[in-house]
């Protein structure tokens, strides 16, 4: 690793990247490479593959335990998790989601011929705004979806006011939230459902997979006729339903993930607070704060990047960092509704959302979890630091390049 001292150092005019190897944004957790493979070794001689297998049960048990649910039903992965439990709570005509998300979201809806009405965000949490929900509740709403953006819940308890004076259905998309906790309550307690990912780039994760939690014992029982075909015994279908079945091996990385979950937490936090360190004071760089947070699980480092005082944009920012292979993420530009088809669809939506665009423009995820730490993470910062007070001079290259 060399040292950023000079414009002639950085690697957009160099070519020569202060990392050899590149650093990404959700790479994914591996835990206790022994006992994975000992469990896989396991579920090879027992021959039990998928079909609601011993380590599917046992994941689902420890997931419930953990988060003080009655009912998990783990899936293959979230997206189908969330179209079936949209399906299960009969959510059809229009639904309110902030597009500031993963396109999954929105997807999981447009899907099954249900509307996504795209629902501005707040400023400074990223999350649903719910003084905006009012306005867009038509006779054709029947339910909300927060999302609990960077693991952060958003506002549930204004979620709960709104959807039970308006007789609406409330689903939150937890995606990020695993772990995280509201008013004392773990995250997966809320609303009829919540849905988390364990997605490979989730910081607990099964390869593929997603989880569906709830207290509500008929929903519970819909949603694990719906995952499974509809299968109520060996030849009985009673129901429509899909796939959405977890695979024993999925399960065995999701078990192993568990118990490494808090040396996760525990190596992302220390991440967070090295990037506090260490981008400390840098003009127009502002890192999205937990610290007010019950019990954050720090997986997603998000920076601020504001141009009138940073004097560099996002995007430039962006393309210096992977220069020096940081790759850096713009997580979720440029918001569900200026994607296909929603930007077809409603093409007024841009008007409507001003701070989902000013912070799809501004925001930058940068990469933390178990492989790297305060070394790499002070380089980070070192080229964040001179990007910014070198702006003018480096913007001036850019153009003569
Ligand atoms: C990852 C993610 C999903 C989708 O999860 P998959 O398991 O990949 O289907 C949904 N919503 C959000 C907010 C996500 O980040």
């Amino acid at each position: 690793m060399h040292k950023v001292n000079s414009i002639e150092d950085l690697a957009i005019f160099t070519g020569k990247p202060v990392f050899d190897n590149q650093l990404f944004v959700g790479r994914p957790n591996i835990g206790n490479r022994e006992r994975f493979l000992e469990r896989v070794n396991d579920i090879l001689d027992r021959r039990w593959l998928t079909n609601d297998g011993r380590y599917v049960q046992e994941f689902e048990r420890k997931l419930e335990n953990l988060l003080g649910v009655k009912h998990c039903i783990v899936t293959c992965n979230a997206t189908i998790a969330l179209e079936i439990v949209i399906r299960a709570l009969g959510m059809e005509g229009e639904v309110i989601v902030p597009s500031f998300t993963f396109i999954a979201t929105a997807h999981a809806l447009q899907w099954q011929q249900i509307t996504p009405v795209f629902c501005d965000i707040e400023a400074d949490t990223h999350c649903i705004d719910p003084a905006r929900i009012e306005k867009l509740i038509t006779p054709r709403t029947t339910g909300i979806i927060g999302v609990h953006l960077w693991g952060r819940p958003c506002d549930i308890g204004a979620l709960e006011e709104i959807t039970r004076r308006r007789s609406l259905k409330l689903l939150f998309d937890a995606a990020h939230a695993f772990g995280s906790f509201y008013k004392g309550k773990m995250i997966g307690n809320f609303g009829y459902a919540e849905v988390f990912s364990f997605h490979a780039t989730k910081f607990v994760h099964t390869f593929e997979g997603g989880a569906i939690v709830t207290n509500d014992s008929r929903l519970a029982e819909r949603l694990r006729l719906m995952k499974n075909f509809g299968f109520r015994g060996y030849d009985d279908v009673v129901s429509v339903g899909t796939n959405g079945k977890m695979s024993e091996i999925s399960a065995v990385m999701g078990l192993t993930s568990l118990e490494s979950m808090d040396e996760f937490i525990a190596a992302n936090h220390a991440n967070y607070l090295s990037y506090k360190k260490h981008c400390a004071g840098i003009p127009g760089i502002k890192l999205l704060s937990y610290d007010h947070l019950e019990k954050p699980n720090y997986q997603h480092i998000v920076v601020e990047v504001h141009e009138s005082q940073a004097g560099i944009g996002r995007d430039t920012l962006v393309e210096i960092l992977h220069a020096e292979n940081v790759i850096a993420r713009r997580y979720f530009y440029p918001g569900c509704h200026a994607m296909e088809p929603y930007k077809s669809l409603f093409p007024e939506a841009r008007r409507r959302l001003p701070n989902t665009e000013a912070v799809a423009a501004r925001v930058v995820s940068l990469p933390t979890g178990p492989t790297i730490g305060e070394q790499e993470i002070a380089v980070i910062g070192e080229i964040i630091r001179f990007a910014v007070g070198n702006a003018g001079e480096i913007k001036k290259r850019i153009q003569k390049r």
